[in-house]
């Protein structure tokens, strides 16, 4: 609160697309979807109808012992599109309480199995979870970590295969196949008490956009079937066809024992979350004791309004070429940040499906937090809501920019790095 006696709070009014409105009418190009949830745009003419329609229906019930249509057809949809091999479907409110559920039903799924000393956690060196206790347990961005870290359950960290750690001559595959050897050395000692390792598929996000090679994931599923450790896959940013697909494990071949949804999953528009899971987990619960059922209940699960979204948001998957359109204007926004891309300080310049990374070379003590705080506030002026990560400036737009709000972002995020960098001179 104190920083925002110098740099006031943004006042929204209104959205309409990717662009939002304050309460004087001045406009934003919401390049970062408003972390990482909108898909379709603020306002969508198709989502709002579905929600109202809902909302004269049923707005909400409770999920024990009741069901609803809603939460059934986006089940049925969702396991439709893993082929139906996660098939059973879990739901929560936000992404962090996946992440819980997920860690969970891992280990409560060994228990039930006889082999109740599998309790512990891997996750990937610069992962972020949520923020949660347990799923900070498992996410190592220290700024979210440190205060908090006497109340956290620590895993075991494994290297990052983020491509940009290549030593010379290094393919990004290279680098994938060398973290994978971490893996294995510590499943190699510990496997009989890991229940589960983590991972942010194709794209770490919250870590700075920190991209890896496919490859990364299907060794990761060669080496937990091998050790019989859970593969979860958290794709709460990534799912929903940001990397290009409409789940990014799809890209590797393979599918996790444990899938998390969220953010993208409602469109942007509720609170929303589901765990996917296989018919072999399932089945470990499936039993007359309740104490061998997964225990764990919210609320609003479930909640008919978010479900109701969700399907207006598959429905528009469906009814559109949307990851053709998106290659397009990807392949689009790439070329207009061809002269940026060229700048002397910017290097790392990396894309995967309609996530955009680059990181910027400016130099001091400091430096990255100032970066990122000043990126945002001249950002505005020049009509852009980004907000880098450190010295990581990143898009992650709506999938609904048109030609020339691609030129926009890209002529914009040039004319306000050439402002900042000015600052800092
Ligand atoms: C945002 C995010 C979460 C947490 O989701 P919340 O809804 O903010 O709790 C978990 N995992 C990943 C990969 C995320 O990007």
């Amino acid at each position: 609160m104190k920083q925002h006696e110098q740099m006031p709070l943004v006042a929204l009014a209104r959205g309409e697309g990717p662009w939002l409105y304050d309460v004087d009418n001045k406009r934003y190009l919401d390049a970062i979807s408003s972390w990482w949830v909108n898909l379709f745009g603020h306002a969508n003419p198709t989502i709002n109808a579905a929600i109202k329609e809902q909302l004269d229906t049923l707005e909400h019930a409770m999920l024990a012992g009741c069901t609803h249509q809603p939460v059934i057809e986006l089940s049925e949809r969702l396991g439709a599109l893993t082929g139906g091999v996660l098939g059973h479907a879990f739901y929560a409110s936000d992404g962090a309480s996946a992440v819980e559920i997920a860690l969970k039903m891992s280990s409560h799924y060994w228990r039930n199995r006889g082999q109740p000393e599998k309790n512990e956690y891997v996750c990937l060196a610069n992962s972020y979870h949520g923020e949660t206790i347990g799923a900070l347990g498992v996410t190592d961005v220290k700024l979210f970590r440190d205060a908090y870290a006497p109340l956290v359950r620590g895993a075991h960290v494994v290297a990052s295969p983020d491509a940009r750690g290549a030593l010379r001559g290094e393919s990004a595959a290279d680098v994938a196949q060398r973290a994978l050897l971490s893996v294995r050395d510590l499943f190699e000692v510990r496997s009989a008490q890991i229940a589960a390792i983590i991972v942010e598929p194709l794209v770490q996000c919250a870590g700075g956009m920190a991209m890896h090679d496919a490859s990364y994931l299907s060794g990761l599923r060669e080496l937990c079937d091998h050790y019989h450790v859970h593969l979860i896959a958290d794709e709460i940013a990534v799912g929903c066809g940001r990397t290009g697909t409409f789940f990014a494990c799809e890209q590797a071949g393979i599918w996790p024992d444990l899938l998390c949804l969220s953010k993208g999953l409602s469109g942007g528009y509720l609170p929303l979350s589901v765990v996917l899971t296989r018919d072999g987990i399932y089945q470990a619960f499936y039993h007359d004791e309740t104490t061998r059922g997964f225990l764990h209940s919210h609320s609003y699960t479930g909640n008919p309004l978010a479900c109701r979204a969700a399907l207006a948001t598959l429905d528009l998957f469906h009814s559109g070429k949307v990851l053709e359109n998106n290659r397009n204007k990807s392949a689009t926004l790439s070329k207009y940040l061809e002269p940026l891309m060229a700048h002397p300080n910017v290097k790392n310049f990396r894309q995967c499906g309609t996530i955009f990374a680059f990181d910027v070379l400016v130099g001091g003590e400091d430096a990255a937090s100032l970066f990122a705080q000043r990126f945002f506030e001249i950002g505005l002026r020049h009509e852009l809501l980004i907000r880098p990560i450190g010295q990581t400036v990143y898009f992650m737009p709506p999938y609904v920019l048109s030609d020339s709000d691609l030129e926009l972002l890209a002529w914009r995020t040039r004319s306000t790095l050439e402002y900042v960098l000015h600052m800092f001179d």
